[in-house]
């Protein structure tokens, strides 16, 4: 007869670095530098520089070089959708999270269990990145960045067109929109694109690089000008985004009566936009909402849940009640500020 399945908890557990594989000996988006590293997505929070080895989709690790150059990793081994590596005693595969260009979800196969770390992740398409596809497994290790069942994100469609709108209706204005430089910017200006918007989009030093590395690996962005030494007069009526700390920066008095927007998450909170001194509020997610995870946790049939970081508690106690086993890592290290 074969040996039973070894219960997941016995061979995945969490350390002070994050989470760890032992019979595969890595760690899962490590805070602090590892021997060896298996990287879910280029957010800081996640993808960290100095590990020894790394193991991540050929984007992720595109991103990591642009952000960290020689520090991204001693060896950097890439690794294709869907394509099981042996790593130790394991089998590792990546397949995509939904979460933004590279993200991915590790599959971690071992003796017959299987383990799911979602890192982040999102249900909805996003023109910039390949949909989630749930794995079924035994654990499944999710993110309950709004794990509340307030949260429940609108369609980014109907926010683009709130932008498209406001432009209508104030086209002597030029319209600030903080995105996040990874991902959130990308996906704005791909859903602006799709919904129809041809003209130059403005983008804020920041912004430039990641864009140009997303195009680069086949996104497609259309026509973007950097906005820097711009006269006023040249984006009146135009769409110039930045990344949200530069909104209230000294560069945008020389903006025309710029209304000011923000593309998070949190902007479903009124009194976050209000704080940061935002006009238009777009409620645009790279993470799930909360109707989205409740869904995962039916879709990927695992016994066990657990919740990495973010309203772990919330998500713990629904599926508690759905008859899951789960508990709260109570990680530390990751934002719950959006990136
Ligand atoms: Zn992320
Ligand atoms: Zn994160």
């Amino acid at each position: 007869m074969p040996a039973p399945a070894p219960r997941p908890d016995s061979w995945i557990r969490t350390t002070p670095s994050g989470l760890y594989c032992e019979p595969g000996d890595f760690h899962i988006d490590p805070v602090q530098p590892a021997p060896r590293a298996v990287i879910t997505h280029g957010h800081s929070d996640h993808a960290r520089p100095g590990n020894e080895r790394v193991l991540a989709t050929a984007a992720t690790l595109a991103i990591m070089r642009q952000r960290y150059g020689e520090r991204a990793g001693g060896s950097l081994q890439p690794d294709g959708y869907g394509e099981s590596l042996s790593v130790g005693d394991v089998s590792v595969s990546l397949v995509p999270a939904g979460h933004i260009l590279g993200s991915a979800q590790a599959v971690i196969d071992y003796r017959g269990s299987r383990v799911v770390v979602s890192g982040d992740y999102k249900r909805r398409p996003d023109p910039t990145c390949a949909p989630f596809e749930p794995q079924h497994c035994d654990l499944f290790i999710t993110e309950a960045t709004f794990g509340l069942p307030v949260f429940r994100h609108p369609s980014d469609r109907r926010e683009i067109e709130k932008l498209l709108h406001s432009l209508c209706l104030f086209p002597e204005r030029c319209h600030l929109v903080g995105v996040y430089a990874l991902g959130k910017c990308q996906r704005v200006i791909a859903l602006l694109r799709a919904a129809g918007y041809d003209a130059p989009i403005y983008l804020h030093g920041a912004l430039i690089g990641m864009s140009e590395l997303y195009q680069s690996l086949g996104v497609a962005l259309g026509p973007l000008l950097p906005c820097a030494g711009l006269t006023p007069e040249a984006v009146k009526g135009r769409i110039v985004l930045a990344p949200p700390a530069a909104l209230a920066d000294r560069w945008t008095r020389r903006l025309p009566e710029p209304v000011t927007a923000l593309a998070s998450g949190w902007m479903r909170v009124k009194q976050r936009a209000k704080a940061r001194g935002v006009e238009l509020p777009l409620v645009i997610s790279d993470h799930a909402d909360w109707d989205e995870l409740t869904a995962t946790l039916d879709d990927v049939g695992a016994g066990e849940i657990w919740v990495t970081h973010g309203n772990e508690e919330a998500l713990v106690h629904h599926a508690t009640r759905r008859g899951f086993k789960a508990r709260a890592l109570a990680l530390s290290g990751f934002d719950e500020e959006e990136e």
